[in-house]
């Protein structure tokens, strides 16, 4: 066995001795020779190539003197094949995605719940702080009276399938994302790229994340046409300046330029915003570069690096101030923090928001072990009543590979395992303890799969993690909402990572594209 690169990790990649013969008992392709594999590998790549299926490349791989990385791209990473996925545990999140949007929309109007639940966290994370100070801004005098209760939610909520003796759970979520779900676009090509190669194959589940997700965008640019009586408004995206992941992003707007169009989309950075923006006091309507803005669609703004000044916040402010849509807007956002998460898992508080016993039990299913680390907010934590905090963290320390320690971040490789979690578990003041929370490690089953990334591949034991898409058009008032305008399950993702790998994004360099192939 040969030890080769594989994104920023050491793989190990199957030598012609031993990888002549690849067959996985359970496996629908049997691949006979090296060439055969490279045969299958390259034309895949370059359908990816000319089907959209692709991502700027790295900075690291670009001479100074050439374009950024918004034009200089190569395939997405992806799998070879479909991922064989159960389809009770594939209809059990489809099912979820519409209550998982009403649940999101109800967390992210409630304001004071909002402020109460992440005040802690505030202290310790500078960045959720600066959130909620503009969250509480947006909901104090002047703005109050006059903010945007039409709220646009394009959520993804993730799973992964879990398989351990004596529990019968299967299926669990990691989180829910409401800012910047990213790779609906793609993730519809690589399905159709499974079914062009295998048109007999139909257990791939059909995906429209592309056609859904920028449907959803105008839906929400005409309501607000129609409540203020323009025609000549536009969207504007808002994203990270050399995006990597352009083509994602692209994929909607031509989606929306070839299918309605009248309606206009615009890329903006954070900093293009103050710097191009004009906002009218009176009519409370933001105009960019002399136009209204009639929904911002947020491809950025979730992470610190977004905002390397205070510019970039004072356009944050602007944007949540103004009577565009937004999706997500600051309640949305704090609403997908992993404290939130953390806090709806308490006995009593998910009930707080859905009154449907039967939703209630199917959102509670999903739910892993997830443990407050704020010793402020209590003492004690979830697995029981008793159990001291302090016992908890020691327990923890005994099974470090039983947990996963996560911060207030988006867009993949902040959490903490293993030595790093007994690290900060053993060294972190209280203050910064209550930036963090545990969740119990999810324990997904093995697939032996071909994984692509940058032409080369490798034969790996893979996890997948399953992202559903949820799209969620709401209105209603602070601390109340009304039943939602549309919401709908909305597509999916299906990425796939080597068994070994902890951490999971696909931009971040961890994990391909794939899809399901339902069993
Ligand atoms: P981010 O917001 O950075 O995407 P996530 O909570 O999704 O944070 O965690 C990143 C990755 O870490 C996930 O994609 C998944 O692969 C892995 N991960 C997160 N939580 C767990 C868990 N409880 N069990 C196993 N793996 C997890
Ligand atoms: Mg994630």
């Amino acid at each position: 066995m040969m030890q080769h690169t594989f994104g920023n990790f050491l793989f190990s990649l199957y030598t012609d001795s031993s990888f002549n013969m690849i067959t996985d008992e359970h496996s629908l392709f049997t691949i006979q020779s090296k060439d055969e594999i490279y045969g299958k590998v390259e034309e895949k790549v370059h359908w990816a190539l000319t089907h959209g299926i692709i991502m700027g490349v790295k900075p690291s791989s670009l001479s100074s003197s050439t374009s950024p990385s918004s034009v200089i791209a190569t395939h997405a990473p992806f799998a070879l094949n479909p991922y064989r996925f159960p389809s009770l545990s594939f209809n059990k999140s489809m099912k979820l995605a519409t209550i998982f949007n009403t649940l999101m929309d109800k967390v992210s109007r409630d304001n004071e719940w909002l402020q109460r639940t992440l005040q802690n966290t505030g202290v310790s994370d500078e960045f959720t702080g600066k959130l909620l100070t503009i969250h509480k801004t947006i909901n104090s005098t002047p703005y109050q009276h006059r903010k945007q209760q039409i709220s646009l939610a394009i959520n993804r909520s993730d799973y992964m399938l879990h398989s351990q003796a004596n529990d019968s759970r299967t299926l669990l979520q990691v989180e829910i994302n409401t800012i910047a779900s990213s790779f609906g676009a793609i993730s519809t090509q690589i399905s159709e790229m499974y079914r062009i190669f295998d048109p007999s194959n139909a257990r791939i589940p059909v995906n429209e994340a592309n056609k859904n997700i920028s449907t959803a965008m105008v839906q929400a640019h005409l309501q607000y046409n129609s409540l203020y009586d323009v025609t000549d408004s536009q969207i504007v995206m808002i994203v990270q300046p050399n995006e990597r992941n352009f083509a994602d992003q692209r994929q909607l707007q031509f989606y929306i330029t070839q299918h309605y169009h009248n309606v206009k989309l615009v890329r903006a950075t954070l900093s293009d915003i103050i710097n191009n923006s004009r906002y009218d006091d009176t009519t409370n309507t933001l105009t960019y570069n002399g136009i209204i803005v009639s929904l911002f669609y947020f491809r950025s703004g979730y992470t610190p690096d977004d905002y390397p000044s205070d510019a970039e916040w004072e356009s944050r402010l602007l944007i949540e101030k103004c009577n565009a849509i937004k999706c997500p807007n600051i309640g949305y956002h704090l609403a997908g923090c992993k404290k939130v998460q953390q806090t709806l898992a308490n006995a009593g508080e998910v009930e707080r928001f859905v009154s449907n016993i039967d939703d209630v039990a199917l959102l509670r299913d999903v739910f892993a072990g997830l443990y407050n680390l704020d010793r402020k907010e209590s003492d004690t934590c979830d697995i029981s009543n008793e159990c001291k905090l302090d016992e908890f963290i020691q327990h923890v320390l005994t099974c470090p590979d039983g947990y996963v320690m996560k911060p207030q971040r988006e867009g993949g490789g902040n959490n903490l395992y293993n030595e790093d979690l007994v690290a900060a578990l053993t060294t972190y003041s209280a203050e910064d303890l209550a930036g963090y929370i545990i969740m119990e490690k999810i324990q997904p089953t093995l697939q032996k799969c071909i994984l692509i990334r940058d032409g080369a591949y490798v034969v790996t034991d893979s996890i997948c993690e399953l992202g559903i898409y949820g799209i969620y058009l709401g209105s209603g008032t602070e601390n109340s909402y009304s039943d939602a305008n549309s919401n709908s399950y909305g597509g999916y993702l299906l990425r796939v990572k080597p068994y070994n790998f902890n951490e999971g994004g696909v931009a971040a360099g961890y994990a391909v594209l794939s899809s399901p192939e339902l069993v």
